[in-house]
């Protein structure tokens, strides 16, 4: 596996021959069970309160897409760019029990997950290679599910993905012209005109966006600014509360509409080592603002969307987030 440079928009993708059948799945038993036979190679694991040992835990991903040796090798080929995928791939184990997932296990659980993934993020962010963490989640066999145990996935990388590559640009912009937070002006906008406002829980908030790029899109973010998710105080046992209840009563609604999704962090990148280049860490605490983005997959439509140019959703924000605001949840 390779990354490349897209010259165009600057974005960097992994690429390489991979059999057509795809990355190979897992067989045989469990390999996150606490009783699990084969030995996960442990990366940390978060203390339960109770008479279990770990409650939540991180591995390293059986076949990593990034790993953390080497060197990055970077180098030019006429106007192109490429490198090595150097980086760390680490499975987060949400919860012991095979079958609690973040829409049917306890607060306290999910809070536990929570806090694991900001410890896991602050640490991947001390190495000085590293520039981006992303976490992230897929549900479902169309959305790419690889493990049948309740897990995320977290990808350390030496540069920003593409499309937080896109939102630390419109970010900056945008603060430059207003010097206000494009993310605090959506909330403040969405709370006054209460048309695409999901729910609110203590200091966060759930809605769809304006502009979906999929049906029953939605968003949760921190009401009051902060850029980077792993200083969001997380530690505050009563935040991590209000937050593990908003995500999963969310994830509760969106599966009335489907049981597929995807779902990924946004944070601020590493501010470690500042790029030259790129300049966007100047106003970083100022101009960006973390957000969990979650994108169900309507399998049906799942082809009429994915591979337009222009993303386009059948369902209006507004209409979706009537459905999923009336949802029968189970509490
Ligand atoms: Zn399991
Ligand atoms: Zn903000
Ligand atoms: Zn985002």
């Amino acid at each position: 596996m390779e990354l490349r440079k897209d010259p165009i928009t600057r974005s960097w993708v992994i690429t390489g021959d991979e059999p057509a059948e795809g990355r190979p799945k897992p067989q045989g038993p469990c390999l996150f069970c606490p009783d699990s036979p084969s030995a996960a190679h442990v990366i940390a694991d978060l203390p339960s309160s109770g008479s279990a040992p770990w409650s939540a835990r991180s591995v390293v991903h059986p076949s990593p897409i990034y790993h953390i040796e080497g060197e990055p090798g970077r180098r030019g080929d006429g106007l192109y760019d490429r490198m090595h995928a150097v980086g760390a791939h680490e499975v987060l184990v949400e919860n012991r029990s095979h079958d609690r997932q973040l829409w049917n296990s306890s607060d306290e659980d999910i809070g536990y997950f929570l806090r694991l993934a900001a410890e896991r993020i602050l640490d991947l962010k001390h190495d000085a290679r590293i520039k981006y963490v992303s976490l992230y989640k897929d549900f479902g066999t169309h959305a790419g599910q690889e493990f049948s145990h309740p897990t995320s996935q977290l990808t350390a990388t030496l540069f920003v993905p593409r499309r937080v590559l896109y939102e630390l640009r419109a970010g900056r912009e945008y603060f430059l012209g207003k010097e206000r937070c494009v993310f605090c002006d959506i909330i403040q906008q969405e709370e006054r005109q209460a048309l695409r406002v999901i729910e609110s829980r203590g200091d966060y908030i759930a809605l769809g966006p304006f502009a979906p790029r999929v049906p029953y899109e939605t968003w949760i973010l921190p009401r009051n600014h902060e850029a980077a998710f792993e200083r969001t105080g997380l530690n505050r046992p009563g935040l991590r509360t209000n937050l593990a209840a908003l995500l999963r009563r969310t994830l509760q609604r969106i599966r009335t509409i489907t049981e597929e999704f995807h779902l990924v962090l946004h944070t601020s990148p590493s501010s470690m080592h500042p790029s030259r280049s790129l300049g966007y860490w100047k106003t970083i605490d100022e101009d960006y603002h973390w957000h969990i983005e979650i994108l169900p997959v309507l399998s049906s439509k799942a082809r009429s969307y994915t591979f337009k140019e222009v993303y386009y959703s059948p369902v209006s924000s507004e209409a979706a987030v009537a459905t999923l605001r009336a949802a029968q949840i189970e509490g």
